[in-house]
């Protein structure tokens, strides 16, 4: 249950397209984000699957059936807002209810499925507390539990945790993933942040500007980026772009600014020589040493050096570029410092070539 397909999905507000021709399949009982910048559809596209509202043109299929002309109400999804919408004077029991009520549910099986899902939440007991009087973490439970109750196939979150602090929001990542777990419902769920869609998710849709760049597992998304958009959105990374002038085999090299580059890549066959290309090695990829054995390397100087504990980040500067590189940290490694003059560089595997579409 909670499969959903959606097929070339428009909707137009007045001179403003939010949602710009997007196809996306999302399996029963996944946790799917919808990732991408402020104003790039994310919300649209959800509120068009609760019925919300309505699309321009496309369809929306939630188990097979077409539900595009469907109101919200008859489509079996449940939508879990940021600002909760909780009642504040009333109690966690008449907060839940109030979704049953509307339903038509009767009493007795209300309080049985509400006594089931404030065990679900973790928050058993709490039928008879004011809302006013809990704290944000318990109140996004509840918040959870009056979409639950509602037993649907789907549920939708938008942005849900982003008024809470940092280290509740981290609690939060984990219970709302386990509880997808436990519950085997399908969970669409829309961020900006990248980080909590990697903590969260099995896959995650990257979305610009109303259409799809990119779907897939999160490291996927982040070792084999397939556009300059998601490289740079999912992660930090470094960009080279040239022109290709040899392919043997599974073997380039690219005729960039910086130099020959030579990489290993299965994009060889849909590649000639004189196409342009964008390569994107990540921070973590490039190593820093007295002396490197690769082939793409250069002599550089140490620019700003940020100390992060785990890691130091160095702003290495080669020419007139900059590249970002990441050093792991242990307590035995002596950190590079400003004004050093050492090698840079990347194994031919370290790179993902992107093609200039
Ligand atoms: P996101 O959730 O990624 O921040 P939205 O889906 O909220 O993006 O918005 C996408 C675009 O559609 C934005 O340009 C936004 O201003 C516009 N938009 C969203 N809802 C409406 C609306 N009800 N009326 C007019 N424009 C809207």
């Amino acid at each position: 249950h909670g499969s959903v397909v959606i097929e070339d999905l428009r909707k137009e507000f007045d001179d403003v397209t939010a949602v710009d021709g997007l196809s996306l399949e999302i399996e029963a009982e996944e946790f799917l984000t919808l990732l991408g910048p402020s104003g790039c559809g994310k919300s649209t596209t959800l509120r068009l699957i609760s019925g919300l509202e309505t699309a321009t043109s496309g369809t929306i299929k939630i188990n097979g059936e077409d539900v595009t002309d469907i109101p919200a109400n008859k489509r079996n999804t449940s939508m879990v807002f940021q600002e909760w919408a909780l009642f504040p004077h009333m109690t966690v029991q008449e907060n839940i209810a109030f979704g049953l009520e509307m339903r038509d549910v009767p009493k007795a099986e209300r309080e049985e499925r509400i006594e089931h899902a404030l065990e679900l939440i973790e928050l058993p007991g709490y039928q008879d507390r004011k809302v006013s009087q809990l704290s944000g973490g318990q109140k996004q439970r509840i918040a959870m539990a009056r979409s639950i109750v509602l037993e649907p196939d789907v549920l939708l979150f938008d942005e849900p945790l982003s008024s809470l602090d940092r280290s509740l929001r981290q609690t939060m990542q984990i219970e709302l993933k386990n509880m997808q777990e436990e519950l085997g419902i399908t969970f669409i769920y829309v961020t900006h942040d990248q980080e909590e869609a990697l903590t969260m998710s099995n896959r995650v849709a990257v979305m610009n500007d109303g259409h799809l760049e990119q779907v897939g597992e999160t490291y996927e998304l982040y070792e084999h980026p397939q556009s300059e958009f998601v490289a740079n959105f999912v992660g930090e990374t470094n960009f080279f772009t040239g022109v290709v002038s040899e392919i043997d085999v599974k073997t380039l090299v690219i005729d960039a600014e910086e130099g020959d580059i030579r990489v290993e890549s299965e994009k060889t066959d849909q590649l000639s020589v004189g196409d342009s290309v964008h390569l994107t090695v990540r921070p973590e990829d490039i190593e820093i040493a007295d002396s490197l054995d690769t082939p793409n390397r250069w002599e550089c100087t140490i620019g700003d050096v940020v100390y992060k504990g785990s890691f130091i980040q160095y702003d290495v500067d080669v020419g007139d570029r900059t590249f970002l590189v990441e050093q792991q940290m242990r307590k035995t490694t002596t950190p590079r410092e400003r004004g050093d003059s050492v090698d840079v560089g990347f194994s031919v595997e370290a790179g993902e070539v992107i093609l200039d579409r």
